[in-house]
């Protein structure tokens, strides 16, 4: 027996929670095995050394954030983003959003206290309402359905984005149209376009004109916090027999609930989705080991991604042991960066910020370890938006820490905004090719 689960919301109406469960049990499922399966196959040829994850999109979903302008949104950076690391970088990108069903949020406290009111804690948009109110802090079970809309919505037209035109690199130009004058990452990219029209220009004069240029894989993520929704959504794949949860390709567990005999990893053992899991500073390489025991015995490639997010100042100390004693262990996992979380701080205003610094520092905090231990630096997982927000201070705009109020939208952890982010893809390709160089002594 697992222990109680962690992060669960106190449902005051329970027999609403078992209506909304077995409505979410007949409802179909948001992806299909077969394609976690060639997920979890990209994902083997990352822990190959042969493709790079882009992993990324808003720290919590809302569903007021449900919109085509902001999924597009996000979508077209995720697009460019892997479009500068893949030409950049010469590698293969597998483009993961942390989109479609990113609406549970795992909390430090229970409560928030305001001028001397005490309410529950926001746990994201699947379980109650951001507004400091008591109606609006009380989890409802239906919001669990308005998820999985909401989920099926953006998934929706992430596939249609996907493989209706729109993705293709001819289109490279237009995904940069409405952002490339005002900004210097956008004219960067636009030089990038340039060179690659230039290039499918050759290989159609060549007579190629391959059917991978027009549409991309894309694939769904998110934490799998809350278990009654996960749950509901796994489904007994009749072609092996096997669980999945189709609620997404690739399901993670968060630093707060990775304790391998809790009942998070519990369920992540039961399905046979590729799982990741974050690792901060402070874990041990035991109990490393004890969570791929859990979730790996039997050392599938592509089934299991260690995301650690150790901060900018812990990287270099924290990490090495670790990617030593799993190395050890041959485990065949895949190693990705999450810059985010253990650089988040606190500016004067009271917003909760992140540095552009900080982040491309522990990237490349991570790259050093691994060039030093002869692994491979497997992908990113960030957080942001497509819009132009200022939360993380730095970047090519120099977001100074007195703009943060200007626009000031995330529900929960602050994100890069679009020019950010292109400008860190671009950061990433130089320090994924200074990895491919030649090493220290050569
Ligand atoms: C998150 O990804 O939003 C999160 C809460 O991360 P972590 O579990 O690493 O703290
Ligand atoms: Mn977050």
């Amino acid at each position: 027996m697992s222990s109680p689960a962690l992060q669960q919301p106190q449902w005051p109406d329970r027999d609403r929670l078992k209506a909304v469960v077995s409505g979410l049990e007949g409802l179909p499922p948001l992806v299909l095995a077969a394609e976690c399966d060639q997920l979890k196959e990209r994902l083997a040829s990352v822990a190959r050394g042969e493709a790079f994850v882009l992993q990324g999109g808003d720290c919590a979903e809302t569903f007021a954030g449900t919109t085509a302008d902001a999924v597009r949104g996000k979508f077209q950076t995720l697009l460019q983003m892997a479009v500068v690391l893949t030409y950049a970088a010469s590698v293969p990108v597998v483009k993961v959003g942390r989109m479609a069903g990113q609406f549970g949020k795992p909390r430090s406290a229970p409560t928030e206290i305001r001028e001397g009111l005490e309410l529950p804690v926001y746990r994201g948009d699947a379980v109650n309402d951001i507004e400091f109110t008591a109606a609006a802090r009380t989890p409802d079970p239906g919001r669990l359905l308005r998820a999985y809309h909401c989920a099926s919505a953006t998934l929706n037209l992430c596939r249609s984005l996907a493989s209706g035109g729109y993705a293709g690199l001819r289109q490279v130009h237009a995904w940069n149209q409405d952002f490339v004058a005002g900004s210097p990452a956008g004219q960067r990219y636009e030089q990038l376009a340039q060179e690659i029209d230039r290039a499918i220009a050759f290989m159609h004069a060549c007579g190629a004109d391959p059917r991978e240029l027009g549409a991309v894989e894309f694939y769904s993520s998110h934490e799998a916090l809350l278990l009654a929704y996960e749950q509901a959504l796994t489904r007994t794949d009749p072609r092996t027999g096997q669980a999945y949860d189709l609620s997404a390709h690739l399901l993670w567990i968060g630093e707060r609930t990775r304790d391998p005999r809790g009942a998070h990893v519990e369920f992540a053992r039961q399905i046979a989705n590729p799982i990741a899991v974050k690792i901060g500073p402070d874990a041990a390489a035991d109990d490393v080991l004890d969570l791929i025991d859990a979730l790996d015995p039997d050392q599938r490639p592509g089934r299991l991604t260690l995301t650690t997010r150790m901060g900018a100042r812990r990287i270099r100390q924290a990490l090495p042991p670790l990617v030593e004693k799993v190395a050890a262990s041959r485990s065949p996992v895949v190693w990705v960066c999450d810059p985010m979380h253990g650089n988040t701080v606190e500016a004067a205003s009271g917003h909760k910020t992140r540095n552009f610094d900080d982040v491309l520092d522990e990237v490349a905090g991570f790259f050093e370890v691994h060039r030093a231990l002869g692994t491979y630096p497997g992908g990113i997982h960030i957080e942001f938006t497509g819009d132009d927000v200022t939360e993380c201070t730095g970047g090519g705009h120099n977001i100074a820490e007195s703009d943060l109020g200007h626009r000031y939208e995330t529900a929960c952890d602050p994100r890069l905004n679009r020019g950010q982010s292109l400008d860190l893809a671009f950061r990433v390709a130089d320090l994924y090719r200074s990895h491919l160089g030649p090493g220290p002594g050569a």
